[in-house]
């Protein structure tokens, strides 16, 4: 049995802050505002992964309102998203991305984000892509004010055959 899923996030730029991309520290003139990392590529990817397996959203398992997650590493909420897709009975596929950021160019930086992403979620590299795409200069993407990101993930069943013994 396969199951997609799509996640999308977006988090408004901040000047003062790391920006992280992909579980990657990316030089750049402004990082993103958010109670996490504000990881906004691995944002998406964790609900994707959630979403494909029918499971609670990013917010469920981390609540913007829990104090304990201040600062808390988006490598970290993806290795929990990994294991509750693997409890379920799930093996990764793969997964696709897209980052909408007027800058920085993500073509420098594909191999580093492809390979970091990859380990996270125990897959080969190329079962990893991101795409960077700008707004053309249109709203608040297109201006810098903000960053999103799109991801697609295809599971598969650990065990051939039925899954009613595996997603109860
Ligand atoms: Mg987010």
């Amino acid at each position: 049995m396969k199951r997609v899923g799509i996640g999308y996030d977006i988090h408004r730029t901040a000047k003062g802050r790391r920006l992280m991309l992909g579980g990657v520290e990316i030089p750049h003139t402004a990082g993103l505002a958010g109670h996490s990392d504000a990881d906004v590529l691995l944002h998406a990817v964790i609900d994707a992964l959630l979403g494909a397996a029918a499971l609670p959203d990013i917010g469920h398992y981390f609540p913007p309102s829990d104090p304990e997650i201040e600062g808390i590493s988006s490598s970290v909420m993806l290795a929990k998203a990994v294991s509750e897709v693997q409890k379920a009975g799930w093996e990764i596929a793969n997964v696709d991305t897209v980052l909408v950021a007027e800058a920085p160019k993500i073509s420098p930086h594909r191999a580093a984000i492809r390979a970091r992403v990859a380990r996270l979620l125990h897959i080969p590299v190329d079962c990893v892509q991101v795409k960077g795409k700008t707004n053309e200069g249109l709203d608040a993407i297109g201006e810098g004010k903000a960053m999103a990101a799109h991801a697609v993930v295809l599971l598969m069943s650990k065990v051939q055959g039925p899954m009613s013994n595996v997603t109860e």
